[in-house]
């Protein structure tokens, strides 16, 4: 990182929303660079659906076909289960027609495609530490990987730093609340589940139990899977040894599975937070830094990627001289309208996953519609970037049959 270096565009934070915008900007002609305190890609699968209109993104970066080549092949996008259990008869099954633009492609294959598109404009273990401005530029304090602080400047700052970096905090005014609404823990297991869902190929399973419902994440269709299911306040990955996560990995296939590694333990919150500035002056949020959402429906990435779509072309016109304030204006009013909407879509489904434990118990058709149609939400909203319950799909219509063979 150079300390008087001045760029016309800086980010903070290459993960994927960082590094789409500095794709957009540089593919634009503007002189854009990133900082991130990581030391390169994340190594972990958190996002996993990228949605038809994220495609239509990264195809313009030129990106699509290498996102493409790295998703998961068959269509593990357009298929929602809930069961007892992997091998026992299915409760709900929501399927839509194959979307081909739709795809499954992990974060960390996702952040490796962009980040070798912008290799040499990311400064990685760089962490920003503040951001200032002045009417004609912005400076931004960051900490270099050897200890010491610089202060380069640019014309404009986009925090892209994710939900516990500078844009979330008080670096800024009006970073919004954040609601915590419980803590969750995904567990990483390599095990040989590839026989057990064949033909049941899902981007999410809901397996119900006996106790406690988990959800089976997809992450390569073969031997790398993540259970996700509620934590305890206090838990750590200690918490989590072979023998217990053998016991949950028993509960979701229902029965004893053979030659089983934890990958991993991470736990992380479901919270809602929408900005209420997304542009203070030069300096703008854009994804997770400006909204947090709860993981229901899978939104966060691709709410993000919106942000970026919605934000480099104007940031390109102001670097080129081209419109006013404006431009921001409308970037936050357009943005966080999305951010609002979406946030209240996902908190208003929270409860879908209790819902479908209660009907899985009790047997109550009316909870198991309901929660059907909850559900098939998520492939429209993946499909549409929309927040409503659209009118009947595929999926809606799978879903009924479901329900009245159920
Ligand atoms: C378990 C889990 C599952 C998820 N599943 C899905 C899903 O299926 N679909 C979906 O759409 N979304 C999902 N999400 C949400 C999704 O991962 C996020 O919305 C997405 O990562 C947001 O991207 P981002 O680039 O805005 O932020 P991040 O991915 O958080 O990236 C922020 C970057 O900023 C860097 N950074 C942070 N602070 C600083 C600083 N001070 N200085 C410099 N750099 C900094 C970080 O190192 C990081 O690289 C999931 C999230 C979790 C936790």
């Amino acid at each position: 990182m150079t300390p008087d270096r001045h760029h016309e565009v800086l980010i903070a934070g290459a993960g994927p929303v960082g590094m789409a915008a500095l794709l957009a900007l540089r593919r634009a002609g503007v002189d854009a660079a990133a900082v991130d305190r990581g030391t390169g890609p994340t190594d972990y699968p958190k996002a996993r659906v990228v949605s038809a209109r994220s495609m239509a993104l990264l195809h313009a970066l030129g990106a699509g076909p290498a996102v493409r080549a790295a998703a998961l092949p068959g269509d593990w996008t357009e298929r929602i289960l809930a069961a007892r259990d992997l091998t026992g008869p299915e409760l709900l099954r929501i399927e839509s027609s194959a979307r081909p633009d739709r795809v499954l492609c992990t974060q960390d294959r996702l952040e490796h495609v962009l980040a070798a598109r912008v290799r040499g404009a990311v400064h990685h273990s760089c962490t920003a530490l503040a951001v200032d401005q002045a009417p004609d530029h912005v400076t931004l304090t960051v900490r270099t990987p050897d200890g010491g602080v610089v202060r380069p400047t640019a014309d404009y700052v986009v925090l892209a730093d994710g939900c516990r970096g500078l844009g979330a905090g008080d670096a800024l005014p009006g970073a919004g609340i954040r609601r915590r609404m419980m803590r969750q823990v995904s567990i990483r297991v390599d095990a040989p589940l590839r026989p057990l869902v064949a033909g049941r190929e899902a981007f999410i399973s809901y397996l119900l139990g006996d106790r406690q419902p988990v959800a089976l994440l997809v992450v390569d269709g073969d031997r790398d899977w993540i259970l996700m299911t509620l934590a305890g306040r206090t838990e750590t990955a200690a918490d989590y040894p072979l023998p217990r996560v053998r016991e949950l990995l028993a509960a979701v296939t229902g029965g004893p599975v053979p030659d089983v590694a934890v990958r991993g333990v991470r736990f992380s919150d479901s919270a809602h937070r929408v900005a209420q500035r997304y542009a203070v002056g030069r300096v703008v949020r854009a994804g997770d830094a400006a909204h947090e959402l709860p993981p229901t429906g899978a939104s966060g990435l691709n709410l993000g990627l919106a942000d970026v779509a919605a934000l480099t072309g104007r940031l390109t016109a102001l670097v080129r001289g081209r419109g006013g304030p404006g431009l921001l204006t409308e970037y936050e009013t357009e943005r966080r309208t999305a951010g609002e909407a979406t946030g209240r879509w996902a908190r208003e489904r929270f409860g879908t996953v209790r819902l479908l434990s209660r009907a899985h118990s009790n047997g109550d058709p009316a909870d198991l519609d309901r929660a059907a149609r909850e559900l098939a939400c998520y492939l429209d909203h993946h499909e549409t970037g929309r927040c409503v319950c659209a009118a009947p799909t595929t999926a809606r219509t799978a879903a009924e049959e479901a329900i009245s063979r159920a």
